[in-house]
């Protein structure tokens, strides 16, 4: 007898269910995206047990005549392509007519559907593959697919499934990813008989953001700029402003031609993009979509359609890359502006006026200010943005700030513990960090001179030699014209061997070797990117550090406002090279509701 047979139908779904159907989670992928390619307005999951017990979902799409419905569950029955050249510019989420075959090989399945127009509908069951019973069924238009004991006939795959709990949890993810890729459509999540969450459709990305989110978030996000017309690559969508991060990448998402996939072209596009707003190790949050031809991105890459691979990766990533930054910008002008407006006018209408008189810093709040700045630095330094003469009946405060010039329309209220500094402005309290900020305003600067015409460096009293291996070596040849335009007076001398005569001034006491060292291995490892921009960057961002003022010091009511006043000029005030926080703004809302004067 012959060694090779060819394996049943129901061993060879199986098989590739092995692929497709890793998890509770994929089962709602792989449904969900047939009810979005059948048109549907509404999509509701049901699911108990972590989706082990059941999975069940209902849409209102086009349904299916009997002989589709019977056809749908042979393995490689799909509506979606037709012939190779379909394959090389797929416009649906599904195509390779794999998905129910396989699910229904592994569960206890039932599938019901019908036609808007049809007279009645068709109720299959499946059990382990085999179809048990066809018949009329009378639901309503639309197509529910409901899978039971979902691999209770494979129980080494069933062992590999985790808490029901963390089962649930990702079907609920896939679940946002699919609301969010498609907010024209209304979805429904109900899960062990209670709703978990309800939106409906809208025509807004960022209303559906907020309805699964919160608005506290959709705050935060700001609006993608598009790339120029001449981009083979359209990017829209939504994206955390500079300092939103998170731990994890369960909020980094990204859409391309309405597919959420995961990429590493993209994911180091986004790092790039964001660069110095992001912390180490922090993931921004993105609700990103690219729409590109779909000749230009292969989906069919991998069996859950969870990564693509693109035509012109580099093209791609830096049409990404772009995008951010300049969003990012973007959001800083805005945001400057807001946290500049002038107290009084730029306060919520709603009744908040009323207020006002109780929140704004009352004139002994003013004295104390000042008794601390006294007490800190005799002799007592005139405080230039709080009022010069004292407030009295015929001299409000409040007339004073109004007529302080554009640029001072914040206050500055003191320095708590000798590192944050407290200010009023239109938006509430805010709290900046002075170590941070300072870094933020050098970095900035240093890498303007360093673009201009390099950052000024010092003679070394006696010019080191040193020797490296040659990785190190060849590493530091590539990039030696960076390295002199960041205040390093770096050259060759002999196979390996370097001379640094001159480093930079802002470097305090350097052990010029250990520095070198240090730079190399930092650098090395840090910048895959070639750019020597980005490289000089890393290099001011992991060095800058040194320099900053550090917490404690303290520092004189003037220098306080101009380390204000500078970091409002910075490209991107609101975080420190390294992506910390620089400033945390406490709205009116928030005191309120911290104070208990609104629900
Ligand atoms: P694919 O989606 O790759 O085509 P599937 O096995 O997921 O393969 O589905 C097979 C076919 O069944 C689809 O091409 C589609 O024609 C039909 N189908 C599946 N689910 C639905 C649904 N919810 N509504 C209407 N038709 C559906
Ligand atoms: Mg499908």
């Amino acid at each position: 007898m012959s060694r090779i047979q060819l394996l049943p139908d129901i061993l060879a779904s199986q098989v590739a269910a092995g692929e497709v159907v890793e998890r509770p989670a994929s089962v709602v992928k792989e449904l969900v995206e047939n009810s979005l390619d059948a048109g549907a307005r509404r999509i509701e999951t049901i699911i108990r047990r972590g989706g082990i017990s059941l999975v069940r979902v209902v849409d209102d799409g086009c349904g299916m005549d009997r002989d589709d419905a019977l056809l749908c569950l042979e393995r490689h029955a799909t509506s979606k392509i037709r012939s190779a050249s379909d394959l090389a510019a797929i416009d649906t989420l599904g195509f390779r007519g794999e998905a129910l075959p396989s699910i229904a090989s592994v569960s206890r399945f039932r599938l019901t559907t019908r036609e808007a127009e049809a007279v009645a509908g068709t109720e299959i069951l499946v059990s382990g593959g085999r179809i048990e019973t066809v018949r009329d069924g009378g639901e309503a238009p639309g197509t529910q697919v409901e899978v039971r004991s979902l691999f209770y006939n494979l129980p080494a795959r069933r062992k590999f499934l985790r808490s029901e709990n963390t089962e649930s949890r990702n079907i609920e993810h896939q679940l946002y990813l699919q609301a969010t890729g498609h907010p024209r459509v209304a979805f429904a999540f109900v899960r062990d008989d209670r709703v978990s969450f309800q939106v409906p459709a809208t025509d807004s990305l960022r209303e559906r953001i907020r309805d699964l989110h919160g608005s506290e978030l959709v705050a935060r996000l700001l609006e993608v700029q598009p790339p120029g017309s001449q981009s083979a690559v359209d990017i829209s969508g939504l994206i955390g402003q500079a300092g939103l991060s998170r731990q994890t990448r369960a909020q980094q998402i990204v859409f391309v031609n309405g597919r959420a996939i995961e990429s590493p072209v993209l994911n180091a596009a986004l790092r790039e993009g964001y660069h110095t707003a992001l912390m180490k190790g922090q993931f921004p949050v993105t609700f990103l979509f690219l729409a590109l031809d779909p000749a230009a991105v292969d989906v069919n890459v991998h069996p859950a359609k969870r990564e693509v691979r693109f035509r012109d990766p580099g093209a791609v990533r830096e049409a990404v890359v772009e995008a951010v930054r300049r969003t990012l910008e973007g959001g800083r002008r805005d945001w400057q502006q807001q946290f500049r407006a002038r107290a009084e006018p730029a306060m919520p209408d709603s009744g908040a006026a009323d207020h006002l008189p109780e929140i704004a810093p009352a004139p002994g709040g003013l004295e104390i200010t000042r008794r601390a700045w006294a007490v800190d630095h005799t002799p007592s330094v005139p405080i230039a943005a709080t009022p010069a003469v004292p407030a009295s009946e015929d001299h409000p405060v409040r007339q004073e700030i109004d007529a302080a010039p554009r640029d001072r329309q914040f206050q500055i209220i003191g320095v708590l513990n000798k590192l944050y500094v407290l200010m009023e402005n239109a938006g509430g309290l805010v709290l900046v960090d002075q170590h941070a900020a300072h870094e933020r305003i050098l970095f900035e600067e240093l890498r303007r001179r360093m673009e201009e015409k390099g950052v000024p460096s010092q003679r070394l009293l006696l010019p080191q030699t040193f020797d490296l291996p040659p990785r190190d070596a060849e590493w530091v040849e590539r990039n030696i014209a960076t390295l002199q335009k960041m205040g390093i007076g770096i050259e060759p001398f002999g196979p390996n061997t370097f001379k640094i005569d001159s480093l930079p001034t802002f470097l305090t006491a350097p052990d010029s070797l250990r520095f070198m060292h240090d730079v190399i291995d930092e650098l090395r490892s840090a910048s895959n990117s070639s750019s020597a921009l980005r490289l000089g960057e890393d290099m001011i961002a992991k060095t800058v550090c040194r320099h900053a003022v550090k917490a404690n010091d303290p520092l004189r009511y003037p220098e306080v406002e101009k380390l204000i006043r500078d970091l409002l000029e910075c490209e991107l005030p609101y975080c420190c090279p390294h992506g910390r926080p620089t400033m945390i703004q406490i709205s009116h809302a928030e005191l309120e509701k911290k104070f208990g004067r609104k629900a």
